[in-house]
Order: C-alpha cells, then structure tokens, then sequence
C-alpha cells in the first residue's frame, strides 16, 4: 500500500516513510492510495480474536511494509500497559446506547490508543527506510496528546520528542501531567496563545526547509505525532471494527446490522477513523460529529462553508477547543472526487482568509454520512448530570458533548432504532473539578480535592497514574512567544 498526499502532485510513499515523514513535502496529509477492503469472512474470523490481533489484522491492511508478525507483538505490548485487560470496553447505559470507553491507557484519554503503539510504527519504520538521524518529534497538544506522546515515546531509541501546549489552554490536571514527565529524551514548554496559534506554528517549522536544514545540521530529522500523523490514524480505525464486533459477539446487533457512532470532535482525527473505517466496509450508517462552543464543524456540516472568523472560547471540555480542525483536509480530499488541486487551494485560502466554500455536491456527499451537532457549557453539565442521575454512569466533559447531540439525535429521530455507540475519549478523573461540579454541584479548586470528593460521589476507581501525579516534582517551567518556538527548539537539539 502506498500513500499520496491530499494536495496532489507526483508523492507516492510507503506506510514507514509516511509515518517517519509525518507531514507530505507539500504540506498536505498522507493518504492510502486506496482502501482496503475487509470483507464479511475477514469480519466473522476476527470475532474471536483478542483487540491486539483485531488491531494486528486492521493495520496490516494499511501498512503492509511492516511485517505482520512485527505488528502483533508491538500491539500486544502496546495494549497490555491497559488498565483493563480490554483496552476498548463497551458499556451498555440504555437499549441502544453504548459507551465505547477509550481511556483506560497509561494517561487517562484516547490518545493513548494510538500514542502507545506510534513508537514502534516510528523506530522500525526509521530502520525500514534506512535513515540515519535521530527522529525529533514536535506536538502540538491541545492537553491529552501532549501527554501521551511524552508517555509513549520516553526513553525511545534515537528520538527526541518536544510538545507545545497552549499556557492557558488546557486543564490544570493535564499540565500536571506533561510538566512532570519523566524520560531522558522529552521537553515541555508553555506557548503563549490558544491551541490554534500553537498547531500553526508547528506546521510553519514542519514546512519550512529553513528549519529542516539547521535540524539536519544537528542530526535530527523532524516528525510529528499529532493526529496529522497517519501513524496516529490507523490505530484509530482498529477501535471502531473491534467495538462493533463486540457488538456481535455479545448477541447485541447481527452481523451486518449497520449502527452509528457520535464522537466528540476536536481535530477531526478520531471521528475521521471512524470515516475511515466505514470506507473499508464497516456497517456504518451515521457519524454524529460533537462540539463544544467552539462549533465551527457544526457550521461547516450544516452549511458547506469553514468559517474560522470566529471567537474562540476556553471550555470546560479544552481537548476540543479548536477552530482549524486539520483532518478535515482528508475528509475533503474524499469528498472531492480526491481532487488534491482543488484540496490545496481551499487550504491556502483557509490560511489567507480564514474562511472557504465547499461545492453543493461535496456537501451532500458529507451529509450521506455526518451530521453535527454541539453542547453549551451547561448543556454538559446537565448531561452529565442526567446520566449519572439516570444510569449511575460517570462520564467526563468531553463525552458529556457528544452525550448531548446524541439525545438531542434521539429527540429529533424518535422512531430511529439504530444502535448508538458514543465514543467517551476521556477518563472523568482528568477533569475532576468540572465533573465533580456536574455529577454534586460541588465546586472545589484543587484538583486532588476534586478526585478525592468525585471518588466518594461515584465510587469510580481513580487511576493510579492520576492520584500519583501529587506527589512527582514539576520538571518543565518554560514558556515561550509562537515566534520563539523554533529557537528553543534548536536549543533542546543542542543539549
Ligand atoms: C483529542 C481529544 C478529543 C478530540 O479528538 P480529535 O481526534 O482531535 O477530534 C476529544 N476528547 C478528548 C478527551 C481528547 O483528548
């Protein structure tokens, strides 16, 4: 299988260097030439198998460079640092309604499903292409994928890994978590500015020769693990299969029932996989794409137009605080007809303007299978709240979003008797405070506090990576301007 990039022109690579390279020369995403099928017998002989041998199965499909054998191992070491022997339990809160919970990892959110496994996609895909520099990786992380490319990649041959957050931009748990980080080979530093201003000047120092020059002169080559990264997509894909031939085994759905998945949305990544997924045979009917305030995807599914004129806020669920939501580039290179021309100039205008159209066909073909919807801040504290009320689940603020546009699917779709997975990308114990607040009314400004009175609320298990946290002593303390960033890069190269 090779990969192409969603801007055009004559890049054609494979699955290692894709992953190595991170980003195309032209600054698009790389893509699978084509889709990979699974057909129903593939489908039936993974019933049975582990999530490890799904996700070995799933991913060789895509990366058929690696070998196989290879895969598995890495999958199964990758999955066994799980909290649960099931790395993507499936709970059942009403007929119908499913939580596909992603959070059981090293660091308490999704991310970690696929930052778990990327090292290894990474090291041997360096050996497979024959390079001989060291890998630094940049992040840019709105809070969850900072965190877990540090947890992933600490202590990794031969790379480096730099991560970005913005100063005020994420919760005080997830900058506890990154500026504690443990590892030889990691840094952390504060950006001034929200998560948007953070991306764009990663993606400047990605396309800019001049900054791959001076890091060449140092031995390093750069890569990236934002979801950009085809490496963070495919192991993404794996989840949505596995969930719903959990599904199956379980005598919940038959085998080809299609069913819907409602994901809350940021970067465009997860839900993306989901797309993904479907295109490879998946019964998918519907994707439902959440928001926060920040609904500027809501926008663009119900008008056809990416308008990022707009105030951004800080909320309360800050891992979707994003107004450029960059895997929406792989959605429009398939919708388009994969017309990468027609791809980089909405990109380009993206930059210049802001804002741009997409045709009325583009948007009927995106409207076969999505449909948007967003939560305001109350409307997650009350979701919340009404499940936890409800059901005794507890979620947290970010599946609280999606928790949201699923009701209010089922509110408009009375008679709609599809099953519905919501895909909770979060463990409630990383926003403590905010779910605390929604579950008793209680408000509390310490963090651990928090965690201490949402236990006894809930009786949830608190994950030790969590409660440790208390106790480690801050390690990174520096912040720097957007325009500093690529100077304290090179001074980290330099140490
Ligand atoms: C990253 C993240 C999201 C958004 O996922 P995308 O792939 O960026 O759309 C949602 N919730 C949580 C908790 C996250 O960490």
């Amino acid at each position: 299988m090779y990969f192409i990039s969603t801007r055009g022109g004559k890049e054609r690579v494979s699955g290692a260097s894709a992953i190595v390279q991170g980003l195309a020369k032209n600054g698009g995403l790389f893509v699978p030439e084509k889709f990979p099928q699974i057909t129903a017998e593939e489908l039936d002989g993974m019933l049975t198998m582990s999530y490890a041998e799904r996700a070995a199965e799933i991913l060789h499909k895509y990366l058929d460079d690696y070998d196989k054998k290879g895969l598995l191992a890495a999958c199964e070491a990758a999955y066994s640092r799980f909290e649960s022997p099931d790395p993507a339990p499936l709970v059942k809160i009403d007929d119908g309604v499913y939580i596909l919970e992603l959070f059981h990892g090293p660091t308490c959110a999704f991310k970690d499903m696929a930052l778990t496994l990327l090292p290894y996609l990474m090291r041997t895909g360096c050996d497979m292409c024959g390079i001989k520099e060291k890998i630094l990786i940049l992040v840019a992380t709105s809070g969850d994928t900072g965190k877990a490319a540090l947890e992933g990649f600490k202590d990794a041959d031969g790379i480096k890994i730099m991560v970005f957050y913005p100063s005020d931009g994420v919760s005080k748990m997830q900058k506890l978590q990154m500026c504690t980080q443990d590892g030889s080979n990691v840094n952390v530093v504060a950006v001034k500015g929200n998560f948007d201003d953070c991306q764009t000047a990663v993606k400047t120092i990605f396309n800019s020769e001049e900054c791959a020059a001076a890091l060449k002169q140092k031995g390093y080559l750069l890569s990236s693990a934002n979801s950009i990264n085809f490496g963070r997509l495919a192991p993404q894909i794996v989840y949505y299969f596995s969930s719903y031939l959990d599904l199956v085994s379980s005598g919940q759905i038959e085998m080809g029932t299609q069913i819907d998945f409602c994901v809350p949305t940021g970067n465009f990544g997860n839900i993306l996989a989901a797309y993904y997924a479907k295109l490879m045979g998946l019964p998918v009917r519907r994707l439902h794409c959440a928001s926060n305030m920040n609904n500027i995807l809501t926008d663009f599914l119900a008008k056809g137009e990416y308008d990022a004129r707009r105030e951004f806020y800080k909320t309360t669920s800050p891992s979707m605080d994003i107004l450029i939501s960059s895997n929406l580039e792989r959605l429009l290179f398939e919708v388009s007809g994969r017309n990468g021309e027609l791809v980089a100039e909405r990109m380009n205008k993206l930059k210049t303007d802001k804002v741009y159209k997409i045709t009325p066909e583009e948007q009927a073909e995106i409207a076969k299978t999505f449909d948007g919807g967003w939560a305001n801040e109350d409307e997650v504290v009350e979701t919340v709240y009404d499940v936890f009320c409800d059901t005794g689940y507890t979620m947290d603020t970010h599946t609280g979003c999606a928790m949201k546009v699923a009701v209010d699917w089922f509110e408009k779709n009375k008679k709609d008797t599809t099953n519905m997975v919501v895909v909770a990308t979060a463990n409630p114990y990383k926003f403590p405070q905010d779910v605390l607040y929604a579950v008793t009314g209680n408000d509390v400004r310490d963090s651990f506090k928090g965690i201490k009175r949402l236990h006894a609320a809930t009786a949830m298990k608190v994950p030790a990576s969590l409660a440790g946290l208390k106790d480690k002593p801050v390690r990174f303390s520096s912040g720097v301007s957007p325009d500093k960033m690529f100077g304290a890069v090179m001074d980290f190269v330099s140490d």
